[in-house]
């Protein structure tokens, strides 16, 4: 759907207010995405003192550490919120994991790329064609790929749906500091050293001096830190991953 609101008044307003507007405009066609690292947290916590009622989901991949759920299940002890969980398509996984074995990541990056789509991209895709628009924890400091991420935007790879990145614009201090004020949950793999947090096999604690998206995909040098969600790496690796992924759609 084609987003009419104007949201131009949007880009200078503060996170609470971008999150308020969100809620008001979309009601239940509204939901925050979140994979319970800091930044999801803190938006969770702001919304659900906004509106207790708002709608939140998450991608379960099959790869997420126990820690992860752990802190689902404390979402709903501590806000009333059941997250909606979203799962990848059972056939695809399988016929995935038959050709290229459950480890296939550590192959190749097309193959790492193939498992994100199949395991969280496809999966947000059928979820956002539900929503009228979505949050994410999106902040232009994470990383060279994010420095144009706006509070406002409309997502053509997602049908033309809003986009809210409420928190494009803050620092990790914000985000600490709000964290601490409010007695947000954190994820435990913080206090192990972790700054950025996924899937259990690709994500591990950064060394001193490393980049804070460093930790995922750790055994990658030259690739870009993301998964497809949110930015597409284009180019040749993206086309190979594109011929793995229609290997699969054919098979499943
Ligand atoms: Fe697969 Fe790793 Fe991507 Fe998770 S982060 S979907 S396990 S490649």
């Amino acid at each position: 759907m084609i987003a009419t609101a104007d949201f131009t008044h949007l880009e200078n307003a503060a996170a609470e207010d971008v999150l308020a507007w969100g809620i008001e405009t979309f009601h239940d066609r509204l939901a925050l995405s979140t994979s319970f690292q800091a930044e999801g947290m803190v938006l969770l916590d702001m919304a659900a003192r906004l509106d207790p009622r708002v709608r939140v989901f998450t991608i379960d991949t099959g790869r997420l550490p126990q820690q992860t759920y752990d802190l689902m299940a404390e979402v709903h002890r501590r806000y009333g919120i059941r997250v909606e969980v979203v799962f990848p398509e059972a056939g695809e996984v399988e016929t995935m994991v038959g050709l290229h074995g459950p480890n296939l990541f550590y192959d190749s990056v097309p193959n790492r790329m193939l498992c994100c789509e199949v395991r969280k991209v496809r999966p947000l895709a059928r979820k956002l064609r539900s929503l009228d628009a979505w949050v994410t924890g999106l902040r232009r400091g994470q990383s060279a790929s994010r420095v144009e991420v706006r509070r406002v935007e409309i997502d053509a790879a997602h049908g033309e749906i809003l986009k809210l990145n409420p928190l494009a614009d803050w620092t990790v201090e914000q985000v600490e500091a709000y964290t601490r004020a409010h007695d947000v949950p954190r994820h435990a793999f913080y206090a192990q050293g972790y700054t950025s947090i996924g899937c259990a096999p690709c994500s591990r604690a950064i060394h001193p001096g490393e980049d804070s998206r460093a930790g995922r995909w750790w055994w990658e040098n030259d690739a870009r830190k993301e998964c497809g969600i949110h930015f597409s790496p284009g180019g040749k690796v993206e086309r190979e991953a594109d011929v793995l992924l229609k290997e699969i759609l054919r098979a499943s």
